[in-house]
């Protein structure tokens, strides 16, 4: 299934299907659904009936071993990390060994799942490739997402880029373009997949059941998939509580930001502080805020007791510690530091 803002990009492409470019590099913003959009096209390419549009049948043999996820001319590199979430649907091993890390204490014994895709995973590839198709026609590599490829691996991609396998065709995906080599990017077609207008993206949050869809739209910068995932993220009360907090300006007690929360992932409330203080400065140029229009009231009265200066260097910190978010820090440390950090700003 691809999403209603996608059948564009659907019909243009199927135009492409009698002289399929060996390699199609699909990107956009994260959270616009091109994962989604490369398994159904991987789909369709697959399909020994597609209908008319290039749409896959759903009824083939081809179509019912996508589905359990053991088409054997079919292959999705991803990192580790997302195996559990991404693998074929059938892949229920996959999700509950996931399922089993996430209820243990992962990280704390054995090593972290990578986040990276690794030069294993694309020698893999090549004995793929390296083999004929079983079933006679196409063989459809899905990446995802192509920023994850660590150098090596790069690399080894590249070599099959730059020598195509006869009938193979790779689908890569990925939401930061400016993190990948130049070269590889010149060795695929490029197919840029647009944010979907607001309306669309709007009607389609409501039809899943969604009630403050712009407010959400907003702080996912207009992508319809990540919007969704934060209506249902357990941890928007927190989040919630964060905003309040830092709407309270010189008031914001940073001793409490890190006792309650120290056991979230350091990244996400990195995210929430970042695009705060984005709203921030965006408040006090354009008058409006981007991320969290529905906490306007708490921007506009922060942004005018804030020296620009002192916000745009408070903002670089943040982006600092961004960088380095993913190595093991104490959390709480760290939260009290940015917090009274921005506590000050206001002195
Ligand atoms: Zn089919």
């Amino acid at each position: 299934m691809i999403y209603p803002w996608q059948s564009d990009d659907w019909q243009r492409l199927q135009q492409l299907r009698s002289h399929w470019p060996h390699a199609l590099l699909l990107h956009g913003q994260a959270g616009i659904g091109k994962l989604q959009f490369a398994q159904h096209l991987a789909k369709g390419l697959l399909c020994e009936a597609p209908l008319a549009g290039g749409e896959p049948c759903g009824a083939c043999a081809a179509c019912k071993w996508f589905v359990q996820g053991n088409h054997p001319d079919y292959r999705i590199v991803v990192p580790e990390a997302l195996a559990g979430e991404i693998g074929p649907p059938g892949d229920d091993d996959a999700k509950a060994d996931k399922a089993d890390k996430a209820d243990g204490e992962e990280g704390k014994k054995g090593r972290a799942p990578s986040k990276e895709i690794r030069i294993e995973q694309v020698r893999a590839l090549l004995d793929f490739t390296g083999v004929g198709s079983h079933r006679g026609g196409l063989r459809v590599v899905v990446l995802y997402p192509a920023e994850a490829l660590n150098v090596a691996a790069a690399n080894a991609l590249l070599k099959t880029l730059e020598e195509p396998p006869a009938g193979v065709v790779f689908l890569v995906v990925s939401a930061r373009i400016d993190r990948l080599l130049p070269t590889i990017i010149s060795r695929c077609r490029q197919w840029p997949m647009g944010t979907p207008a607001p309306e669309a993206a709007a009607a389609w949050l409501a039809q899943q059941g969604v009630d403050d869809a712009p407010a959400l739209l907003a702080e996912a910068g207009g992508a319809p998939l990540a919007a969704l995932a934060l209506a249902h993220d357990e941890n928007r009360t927190l989040r919630d509580w964060t905003l309040a907090q830092l709407a309270a300006g010189p008031a914001c007690d940073a001793f409490a930001c890190g006792e309650t929360l120290q056991k979230l992932p350091v990244p996400l409330v990195l995210g929430w502080l970042q695009r705060w203080v984005y709203d921030l400065l965006a408040q006090r140029t354009a008058g409006r805020p981007r991320y969290f229009p529905q906490a306007a009231g708490g921007l506009a009265r922060c942004a005018a007791k804030l020296d620009a200066a002192a916000l745009a260097r408070y903002l670089k910190t943040v982006t600092r510690q961004r960088a380095v978010e993913n190595h093991p820090l104490n959390a709480r440390l760290v939260f009290e530091e940015l917090f009274l950090g921005y506590r000050e700003l206001f002195a």
